[in-house]
């Protein structure tokens, strides 16, 4: 076998939360040989197996009685290209920023919203990542997958793939598909997504009126820089809870206590709330027990200062969902992948 199995690896170096849990067996694979390599080992074994890329979105709470398979695989192509539309290919263990960085480079607009996000492309589909505005169903074109109940290579297009908020048919089957490429539709005539949160105003402080998808770039890593937390410092996984979607209706009757509430409506009537603002409200942020805490910058973001384990920090993310919903009736889901 080309892929190498150890035993006992600290898992320290592989989730950004820093947490020390053991995977009893793990390995890299680099290509679709030697993923099909260490299943078939894994299987022979009776060992279940645990497919990470980096780590970034992943609560451990105790040692991994598994094959944990990190994706490493590389490698981007185009796959083709009119001259305003070109379809990019990855390899799931690309590391998802510098991707994006390459597209840009190559004169690729399209995924400028996402920079900075942490992890790999395998793993971008899962939650439909997004960030100011754009989401990858966006510029999504399809996915090539191995089903691990049967060992079929399927073709996944956007349909397919049933994004939602933070959401798709591979988070809804856990386990089941191990994403080995995606592909996007990026656009050589660059239509810009600005009207986000604070891209604009960041864009106008620099002087910048007529933006490249590069100086989007640029101004939303600037503002994530000094919003949150570097996992290479601060041990995190982003954004602890997704932003709860309410009825309109419970909406108003927070409202009527909180004035200031921060609610977007959506296309079907429901109200999504920024979870950071009711955690704050609750007065969260900041908050540390032991090395468990709130950042104190950003009120979604769970930190760990060094040695906290997953379950205090698990303890931790469960008290601040009772508490919000004893407050504002609002039920927090967890976003982070729980081990
Ligand atoms: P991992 O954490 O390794 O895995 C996540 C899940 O995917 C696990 O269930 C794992 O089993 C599964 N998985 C991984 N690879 C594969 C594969 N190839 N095939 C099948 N299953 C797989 N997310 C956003 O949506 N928007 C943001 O703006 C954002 N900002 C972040 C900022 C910070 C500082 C941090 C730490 C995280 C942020 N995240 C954000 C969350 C996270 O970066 C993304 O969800 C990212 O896509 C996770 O990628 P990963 O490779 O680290 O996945
Ligand atoms: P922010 O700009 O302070 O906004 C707070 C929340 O309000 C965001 O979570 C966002 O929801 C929502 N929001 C803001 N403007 C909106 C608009 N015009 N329309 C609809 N909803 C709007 O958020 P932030 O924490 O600094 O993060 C900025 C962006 O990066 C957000 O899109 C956020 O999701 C993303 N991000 C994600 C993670 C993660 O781990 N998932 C971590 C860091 C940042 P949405 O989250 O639905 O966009």
């Amino acid at each position: 076998m080309s892929a190498q199995v150890q035993s006992d690896v600290s898992l320290k170096p592989f989730n950004t939360f820093g947490i020390e849990v053991k995977a009893q067996h793990f390995a890299q694979a680099h290509s679709d040989d030697e993923v099909r390599e260490l299943l078939a080992h894994a299987a022979a074994r009776q060992w279940p197996v645990l497919v990470i890329g980096g780590g970034s979105n992943l609560l451990l709470t105790a040692d991994i009685q598994a094959l944990v398979l990190r994706m490493a695989s590389r490698g981007i192509r185009v796959v083709a290209d009119d001259g305003q539309q070109v379809i990019v290919e990855a390899e799931a263990g690309e590391p998802w920023h510098p991707f994006v960085q390459w597209t840009l480079d190559h004169g690729m607009a399209g995924l400028e919203n996402l920079s900075l996000i942490p992890g790999t492309v395998g793993a971008a589909p899962m939650q439909n990542i997004g960030a100011y505005g754009v989401e990858i169903k966006d510029v999504f074109v399809g996915l090539t997958a191995l089903d691990r109940q049967t060992g079929e290579v399927c073709e996944f297009d956007l349909q397919a793939c049933g994004f939602a908020y933070r959401d798709s048919v591979f988070k809804r089957s856990p386990g089941r598909w191990l994403i080995l490429r995606v592909r996007f539709a990026l656009s050589r005539v660059t239509q810009l997504h600005l009207d986000y949160g604070p891209v604009r105003q960041r864009l106008s402080e620099q002087g910048i009126d007529q933006p490249s998808a590069q100086d989007v770039s640029a101004a939303i890593c600037s503002i994530r820089r000094e919003k949150l937390p570097d996992p290479a410092e601060l041990g995190n996984a982003g954004s602890f809870f997704k932003n709860p979607v309410v009825p309109a209706v419970l909406a108003e009757h927070i409202r009527l206590t909180h004035p200031a509430l921060v609610g977007y409506p959506q296309a079907d009537g429901q109200v999504k709330l920024a979870a950071g603002w009711l955690i704050e409200q609750a007065g969260w942020k900041g908050y540390r027990d032991g090395d468990a805490g709130v950042h104190q910058k950003q009120a979604l973001v769970l930190v760990n200062y060094g040695q906290a384990s997953g379950g205090q920090l698990h303890g931790l993310a469960q008290k601040i969902q009772r508490d919000i919903l004893e407050r504002f009736g609002v039920a927090l889901e967890m976003e982070p992948n729980l081990y």
